[in-house]
């Protein structure tokens, strides 16, 4: 055992599709059943792993990307749980609420595609000849075991094939061409954000654009990301100038040193992974906290 955080991401319910790793209400509610004498309440989890002091099976609930039906849905049990989680916040959605990024791309898959594979075809389509003769990698991301063989090979040809700024032209195209237009909102409003802050919740770091690829980044777009968005967030909860969020996790879990160097500068003391791999655990390295998946649970 050791200790770490539980990774949420999408939930499903009311008002809120079903696909591509959400859970339910029941799951996280199982899930705190389950754990509930070794779920350690956000700000005492920091406290403990910045004096040293966590014990083997503290474990800490943490939500990634700043989404709606996580407001929605999974706040309210917590509150009913009395359960005080870390909220790691993707900024640029509270400034511009039609932000391209993961929620709308996942959305958009959701209500035109039945699959990953559909979407996977539908891109190639567009792409250069040059891009659809690249070969497909299996073996992509093979640290995660729960992606299927179309997840793999969708994942390479986004992320490796066509990279960020290729594979947003050809979304935004496809999303004209099929005429998308979100129906939900996808991600907090400013006044949810704030909310979650009253409420005693723990708020941290987690990009401003999120890249997939922060540890490919040159250095000043990581400062960048991470100015924005401890700009936008103390912005956002009313905070003074230059207010300091001691915590973040890493956005796709892509970093390197020079993005450990970049949290350490703007007094992050406590970072998180999307796996539970960490190398230097017991050790110093508390910006690399190993996180599960609840998909693993
Ligand atoms: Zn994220």
């Amino acid at each position: 055992m050791t200790p770490h955080g539980i990774m949420f991401h999408h939930f499903h319910g009311e008002g809120h599709p079903e696909g591509m790793g959400s859970i339910g209400a029941d799951k996280l509610r199982e899930v705190i059943e389950r754990f509930k004498s070794r779920i350690i309440q956000a700000p005492a989890f920091h406290e403990r792993a910045i004096s040293g002091t966590l014990e083997p099976q503290d474990i800490c609930l943490t939500f990634d990307d700043t989404l709606f039906s996580q407001y929605e849905i999974a706040e309210p049990i917590l509150a009913h749980y009395g359960i005080k989680a870390f909220w790691f916040v993707h900024t640029a959605p509270l400034i511009y609420p039609g932000w391209l990024g993961p929620a709308m791309f996942r959305d958009f898959q959701l209500e035109f595609f039945r699959n990953v594979g559909e979407l996977h075809r539908s891109l190639r389509e567009l792409a250069t000849e040059e891009e659809q003769a690249a070969p497909m990698d299996l073996a992509h991301l093979a640290e995660f075991d729960f992606y299927t063989p179309e997840d793999r090979t969708y994942r390479h040809f986004r992320d490796v094939v066509l990279g960020p700024t290729r594979f947003n032209v050809l979304m935004s195209d496809l999303m004209e061409k099929l005429e998308y237009c979100p129906t939900l909102p996808l991600w907090m409003t400013p006044p949810q954000v704030r909310d979650l802050y009253v409420k005693g919740h723990s708020l941290g770091l987690h990009s401003h654009s999120h890249p997939r690829n922060m540890g490919e980044l040159p250095g000043i777009n990581q400062i960048q990301e991470y100015g924005h968005n401890q700009y936008t967030l103390y912005h956002t909860l009313g905070l003074p100038t230059g207010h300091k969020f001691p915590s973040a996790s890493h956005p796709s879990n892509s970093y390197n040193s020079e993005t450990l160097g970049v949290l350490r500068s703007k007094g992050v003391q406590l970072a998180f992974r999307a796996n539970m791999e960490s190398a230097s655990w017991p050790g110093e390295h508390l910006l690399e906290m190993p996180r599960e998946d609840v998909a693993n649970l």
